[in-house]
């Protein structure tokens, strides 16, 4: 729902301010329609239905997955597309899985929104309507900044729509935002008092690889990202995850483990304790070249892209073991949505 909006129209029809407080519970608690608002003057009702749509975005399409997970290809008001996750787990957990970008202006080279266009930041409102959307399928309890976008890019609209998260069931140590390592943004998050946890997207733990698959690492080296996660860390007493996506014969090799534990080793808290934890990611396959885009400029010099293969499954349990015989905590992530492209990595709107 655009709050602005809602706002404005709430006041030039002459209405209390704890309207606006009403219609947001609602909106929390799933309501699909001004009609089931039935605190709300039926007059008031009706305009609203008129003037103020109950969701800035359009719903394309939701896809379901075999193992329970949602994916939902949006579009907002000015026709810019985007998509977010439910999973569900056995335990019972409900997580989501949000975007704060159309599009990423990075361009990671093993990542498949890092081939599209970048459009915008979305507003805080966009944000929020991507979560009442699943909230209206069931209760969720879990968010991670890990759909389409650099959420430390458009921090402030992420951290206000953070600010509201709680009302839709989701509390603050609930929420996850994953970063490329975007320096001021992670400044941005040591000052303010939420207490968000955050994710460190790595994937190398040498320099000169890293920019190869990340090149923003250009523009913020590894190590000065480290000191931030040092002075979050310091500030904010919450653990940093690093999340490590396998790519076979790329970052997979044992010295590269030994590389990996020995960085993260060094950087420990006040009581000599490890701040990060890691996160195996299994790549998702995924098509990055920019000439299967359709956009590829060969004049340019925009050739096909480096093409990717994940690990297997045994070169990932190796790579873990290492961490951990090193005192470096880390597990595998779980797949899932795989069959319906909403795994890590793969939202990247078809219809772009
Ligand atoms: N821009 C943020 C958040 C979005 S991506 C960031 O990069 O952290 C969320 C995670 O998915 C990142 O760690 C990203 O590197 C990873 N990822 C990207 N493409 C992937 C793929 N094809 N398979 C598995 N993980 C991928």
């Amino acid at each position: 729902m655009d709050i602005t909006l809602l706002d404005q129209t709430l006041a030039s029809a002459g209405q209390p301010r704890f309207r606006a407080g009403q219609i947001w519970e609602w909106l929390c608690r799933g309501a699909e329609s001004y009609e089931q608002m039935s605190n709300l003057p039926a007059g008031l009702r009706s305009l609203l239905a008129d003037q103020v749509p109950l969701s800035c975005l359009k719903v394309e399409q939701d896809a379901y997955a075999r193992d329970g997970t949602v994916k939902a290809l949006f579009r907002t008001g000015d026709g810019r597309p985007l998509e977010a996750v439910l999973m569900r787990y056995r335990d019972g957990r409900r997580s989501i899985c949000l975007s704060s970008q159309s599009g990423c202006p990075l361009t990671c080279s093993f990542c498949a929104t890092g081939t599209m266009r970048f459009a915008r930041n979305l507003s805080a409102s966009e944000i929020l309507d991507q979560a009442l959307h699943f909230r209206r399928m069931e209760a969720i309890d879990h968010c991670v900044f890990m759909g389409m976008g650099e959420p430390l890019i458009n921090v402030e609209n992420v951290l206000a729509a953070c600010e509201r998260l709680p009302d839709v069931g989701i509390g603050h140590r609930k929420i996850t935002l994953s970063t490329v390592g975007w320096i001021p943004g992670i400044e941005r998050l040591t000052q303010q008092s939420m207490p968000l946890r955050l994710a460190l997207s790595l994937h190398a733990a040498d320099e000169a690889l890293r920019s190869e698959l990340m090149p923003v690492n250009e523009r913020y080296p590894l190590s000065d990202v480290i000191e931030a996660c040092k002075a979050f860390y310091a500030a904010r007493k919450r653990r940093v995850f690093v999340e490590y996506v396998m790519l076979a014969g790329v970052n997979d090799r044992y010295e590269q483990a030994l590389a990996l534990a020995k960085l993260l080793r060094a950087a420990v808290g006040a009581s000599g304790e490890t701040i990060f934890k890691v996160n195996l990611i299994p790549w998702n396959p995924v098509d990055t070249r920019p000439a299967q885009r359709g956009y590829a400029d060969p004049e340019a010099g925009e050739g096909p892209a480096r093409l990717f293969e994940g690990s297997s499954r045994e070169s990932i349990a190796a790579f873990k073991a290492v961490l951990v015989e090193r005192g470096v905590p880390a597990t595998v992530r779980l797949t899932r949505g795989r069959d319906i492209d909403a795994a890590c990595g793969q939202l990247a709107a078809k219809a772009a």
